[in-house]
């Protein structure tokens, strides 16, 4: 299987060729030549996530190195489970599943895992490649959880200083060896700036070849179907019908991958997606009409992206736009009715919900009664642990800690603070390519 641009069809690469490209050369986003066709019966039921996403994946590297080495990766990306939880309380079926089980606690695992082991066997001998993040909260510990002391790779990642959770800006600077992690003196878009002016920069290619592992990176977005692909077809085989999911949403990523999933055949219902006050995607639902914006910030902060890159891909799967806005439907949730489901759902639920996953929580809650007695699948994306200084004020208890994090913020931070300008990042980069020579 080949994969295109979304702008070009003749920019082409495969799998392999897109983990280290990252976007295609004419700025648009890979995607599959063509979509291939799976059934229920194509998965045997005691499968683990693993062997699923593998079976899931197989016709994507067809004809590529990676064919070979596919069962190893989704074993080393696959090797923390993505359960699916019975929500018992609700005022009908309805089941969480949680994707914060990982060394990071954000379902951002997944990817990052999927795309360290993918480059390892694609790259991992042709010289080393330097991994340049901009992260405004999960991704960069995500990333730098995959690829620590990998010999092949540096990890460099910038993060805007003061505007993530304490306890993210923690999981982002407790590395060390080939992890370096910048408190950039800006904003997140101040680091998204600097990471693209780096690539431009032919300075900077002289001295390290770099690389990016952010959301629009294919080896990401792939895996992510696993896990709806295990949920659905669980349900399925248990009750005979299709699940439907309701997915919390900033750039389009995860939810994506919800809708490529149904669309090559495994039992999706509806897909609903869940945004903050960065209602973008909800606007253009209602209006027809695409309007990217600033980012406004919000206590989900991991979803505060006004211009959703995967939007482009999405148009691509559905280029009929009447198609996809009956395909899809989203709703936006303000900050203050995050808290009363945070508050709400901990008393009649016994659920703690992160602040990304209670915009999953408060939609379903919005649902019409006659659409109750079918099955909602709520997405929850990042353990509530991460965000505490949010949440236990909420409900008035400490969130325990998962082990995975807490042994992180055992760990002393090592960072330093950059000036939120290319030349800063080149000196440094410049610096740490000359001495790992
Ligand atoms: C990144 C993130 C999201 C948004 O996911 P997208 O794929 O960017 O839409 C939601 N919740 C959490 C906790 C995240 O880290």
């Amino acid at each position: 299987m080949r994969f295109h641009s979304t702008r070009d069809r003749t920019v082409s690469a495969t799998l392999g060729e897109t983990l280290t490209a990252g976007v295609a050369a004419d700025g648009g986003l890979y995607v599959p030549e063509r979509l291939p066709r799976v059934s229920p019966d194509d998965f045997p039921p005691g499968d683990g996530l693993d062997r699923m996403a593998s079976t899931l994946l197989r016709p994507f590297t067809e004809g590529d190195p990676l064919d070979a080495h596919l069962e190893a990766v989704c074993g080393r990306a696959f090797n923390f489970p993505a359960p699916l939880v019975r929500l018992s309380g609700a005022p009908g079926p309805a089941s969480v599943l949680e994707l914060f089980h990982g060394p990071t606690c954000a379902f951002k695992d997944f990817g990052a895992r999927f795309l360290a082991a993918g480059l390892e066997c694609t790259h991992g001998r042709n010289g080393k490649l330097t991994i340049l993040v901009a992260t405004s909260g999960d991704t960069g510990g995500a990333v730098a959880a995959a690829f620590h002391r990998a010999p092949w790779a540096d990890v460099v990642l910038l993060y805007p200083k003061g505007r993530v959770s304490p306890r993210q800006a923690h999981q982002l600077a407790c590395w060390d060896e080939n992890v370096r992690t910048f408190a950039v003196l800006g904003t997140f878009d101040d680091c998204q700036r600097m990471v693209k002016e780096a690539f431009r920069d032919p300075g900077l290619a002289r001295v390290c070849r770099l690389s990016s592992a952010n959301s629009i990176n294919l080896g990401r977005l792939l895996p992510q179907m696993a896990y709806y692909a295990d949920a659905s077809l669980r349900i399925w085989r248990g009750e005979g019908r299709k699940p439907n999911f309701i997915v919390p949403t900033g750039n389009l990523g995860n939810a994506t991958a919800c809708a490529l999933a149904r669309e090559i055949g495994l039992p999706i219902g509806d897909i609903v997606l869940a945004t903050n006050e960065n209602r973008t995607i909800v606007d253009y639902f209602e209006r027809g009409v695409w309007e990217p914006r600033d980012a406004i910030a919000t206590l989900s902060s991991a979803m505060d992206v006004g211009n959703p890159s995967n939007f482009e891909r999405l148009r691509w799967l559905f280029p009929d736009a009447q198609r996809l806005r009956s395909r899809l439907t989203a709703q936006a949730v303000s900050d203050r009715q995050v808290r009363e489901t945070i508050r709400s759902d901990e008393a009649r639920l016994h659920r703690v919900w992160c602040p990304h996953s209670a915009t999953a929580a408060c939609v379903y809650w919005r649902l019409p009664e006659k659409r109750r007695d079918e099955h909602w699948v709520l997405v929850a994306t990042a353990h509530p642990a991460k965000f505490s200084e949010v949440i236990e004020p909420l409900i008035g208890r400490t969130v325990p800690v998962p082990p995975a994090l807490a042994a992180l913020l055992q760990l002393p931070r090592r960072e330093q603070d950059l000036p939120p300008r290319l030349d800063a990042l080149r000196e440094e980069l410049r610096g740490s390519s000359a001495g790992s020579r």
